[in-house]
C-alpha cells in the first residue's frame, strides 16, 4: 500500500503541488483507506497530529487527487451528500449498507458490470446520443454483519 501513497505524492508533484508535511500525511492517509472517507473524517482524523491544518487543505489535496485520476469520488446520494474518496481507481461497484453505512467495494469482474455497460451502450447511445464508457453501480441493502 506504500507503493500507492508514493504514486501519489508523486503525481501531486508533478501537477505542481508542493509536497507540504501535511498534504503528505493526508495522501497516506487516503492511500490505504479503503472505506471511502469523506473529507471530513480525514480531517478530524489528522488534526491531533496537525491542529493548524485547515479543511480547505484537506479538501484541495484530495481534490487534486482527483484530477490527477489517482482517486475516485463518489456521491452515495444518502442525503448526507458528502462526497466520499476512494483510492481504489481499478473499475469497481459500491455496495451500501442501509443500517450502519459501510461502503464495500465489489470488483467489477464479479458484478459483471463491464458486460453489462456493453450491452446497454449502444440502446443508451440510440436514446440520448450518450457515449457510455463505463458504468459504476451502487448496490444497496445490509452488510454480513448487520444481516445477521
Ligand atoms: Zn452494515
Ligand atoms: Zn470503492
Amino acid at each position: 500500500m506504500t507503493g500507492r501513497a508514493d504514486t501519489m505524492l508523486a503525481s501531486l508533484k508533478g501537477a505542481g503541488l508542493k509536497l507540504t508535511p501535511q498534504r503528505i500525511a493526508i495522501v497516506r492517509e487516503l492511500a490505504d483507506d479503503l472505506s471511502h472517507p469523506t473529507a471530513q473524517s480525514l480531517f478530524e482524523r489528522l488534526r491531533p497530529t496537525f491542529p493548524t491544518m485547515s479543511f480547505a487543505t484537506v479538501y484541495n489535496t484530495l481534490d487534486a487527487l482527483v484530477r490527477c485520476g489517482l482517486t475516485g469520488s463518489l456521491r452515495l446520494g444518502d442525503g448526507r451528500g458528502a462526497v466520499r474518496f476512494d483510492p481504489n481507481t481499478e473499475p469497481h461497484d459500491h455496495a451500501v449498507c442501509d443500517v450502519c453505512g459501510v461502503v464495500i467495494d465489489i470488483d467489477a469482474a464479479h458484478a459483471d458490470s463491464g458486460a453489462g455497460a456493453r450491452e446497454r451502450a449502444p440502446a443508451v447511445r440510440a436514446c440520448t446520443g450518450f457515449r457510455v464508457l463505463r458504468e459504476e453501480r451502487i448496490f444497496r441493502g445490509s452488510c454480513s454483519r448487520c444481516s445477521t
